[in-house]
């Protein structure tokens, strides 16, 4: 209320018209901000600006002219007022100086894609069995100027919110396609999974983008798997599942991230068309501290089998948690002790010497 009182005092501060009409057309714009996207208030803002502006009826009837320096201003405050509530309405805990820390952040981010900054590491997946290498996960990183690597941890959460993110899942994909394409020399075939965030799997392109892709490089849809965390398909459950549908009906992989560590696992196994589950760290570094532990690892492997699912536990650091892996029959794993993250070049060389294990 306050937000739209200045407004409408702006808006004859600035001179505009002083007939009710134009500012009814804050009905408009608040409605959209509590009903939509602050993208479509901004459309609403603009139309609402245009039309109260030189195309208004009822200011043209009464005589009174609609000069540009009255209504372009409005029009500004349109839409500021217009895209502000909406943000504060979709996340009301969100402080004007978040939002602006996120926006910087994620400028910073796009800046740092387009100077090449970004870089792809790699971490094996490997066959519990024998520790063989069967796939790769594409991990982004951020080559910062000390020579020093960003972790995702600082950059992906501020990208997430703005949307930026979209623009990295993009370059990430491209890389690690392209990357996967080099592998396939050796006697076995190997996948790269890759890390798809909220905002990529809701995009409509997404489909057709990855198709694009995957001929552009050549690269055998099953030889790519997409990672999604729950809370990535919770946004609208029936888009992602339809978007997954489509990617799988070509071949494509997929599988749930991190799994355990959310709130809604088992429901998303219900609901979700994937293929494989990647079991969170959580649960497999607590598996070797006592027994209960263990049987809830064992619990949920033998759940995800009767599902038909493979299992991937992630984040073995220790040989006992290995061993213990091996006892259960989780097929297969990723984690410090197996390969950390590295540069493409870095896992060229690996590949050779696990080709010949
Ligand atoms: P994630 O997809 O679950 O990736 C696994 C994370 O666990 C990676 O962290 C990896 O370095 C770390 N990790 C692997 N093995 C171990 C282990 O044995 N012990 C411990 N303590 N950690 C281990 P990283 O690279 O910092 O990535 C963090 C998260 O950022 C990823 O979690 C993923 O959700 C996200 N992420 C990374 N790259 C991308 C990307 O290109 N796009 C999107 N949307 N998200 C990404
Ligand atoms: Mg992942
Ligand atoms: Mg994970």
């Amino acid at each position: 209320m306050a937000a739209l009182g200045g407004a409408w005092a702006g808006c004859l501060a600035i001179g505009g018209s002083h007939s009710a009409g134009t500012h009814l057309f804050y009905v408009a714009i608040v409605l959209a901000a509590v009903r939509f996207t602050w993208r479509a208030t901004a459309v609403v803002a603009v139309a609402a600006g245009v039309l109260g502006g030189p195309l208004l009826p009822a200011d043209v009837s009464l005589g009174i002219a609609q000069q540009p320096d009255a209504w372009i201003p409005r029009l500004g405050i349109f839409l500021m007022i217009g895209v502000l509530i909406a943000l504060l309405v979709e996340n009301p805990e969100a402080t004007l100086r978040s939002r602006l820390l996120d926006a910087m952040a994620s400028a910073r981010l796009l800046r740092a894609l387009k100077r090449g900054e970004i870089e792809v590491f790699y971490q094996p997946i490997c066959r519990v069995q024998d520790d063989r290498i069967t796939g790769l996960e594409a991990l982004a990183r951020w080559r910062g100027s000390a020579g020093g690597y960003v972790s995702p941890g600082i950059f992906i959460p501020p990208a997430e919110r703005t949307g930026a993110i979209a623009h990295l899942d993009e370059y990430v994909l491209r890389r690690a396609i392209a990357a996967a394409r080099g592998w396939q020399s050796g006697a076995q075939p190997l996948y790269v999974s890759v890390n798809l965030s909220a905002t990529t799997l809701a995009q409509p392109r997404l489909v057709a983008m990855i198709d694009r892709i995957l001929g552009d490089a050549g690269l055998p849809p099953h030889l790519l798997q997409l990672e999604v965390t729950e809370s990535a398909a919770i946004d609208d459950l029936p888009g992602a599942v339809r978007q997954l549908e489509a990617l799988r009906a070509r071949g494509v992989k997929v599988a749930i991230d991190d799994f355990g560590a959310g709130q809604a696992s088992v429901s998303y196994l219900q609901n979700l068309p994937v293929d494989v589950v990647k079991i969170d760290r959580c649960i497999v570094s607590a598996a070797t501290s006592d027994d209960r532990s263990r049987r809830l690892l064992e619990g949920v492997a033998h759940m995800c089998d009767l599902l038909g699912l493979q299992v991937i536990a992630e984040g073995v650091e220790l040989a006992e948690q290995l061993t213990c892996l091996r006892e259960i029959g989780v097929p297969m794993a990723q984690g410090f002790l197996l390969g950390r993250p590295a540069p493409a070049g870095e896992i060229h060389a690996l590949l050779d010497v696990s080709a010949l294990r």
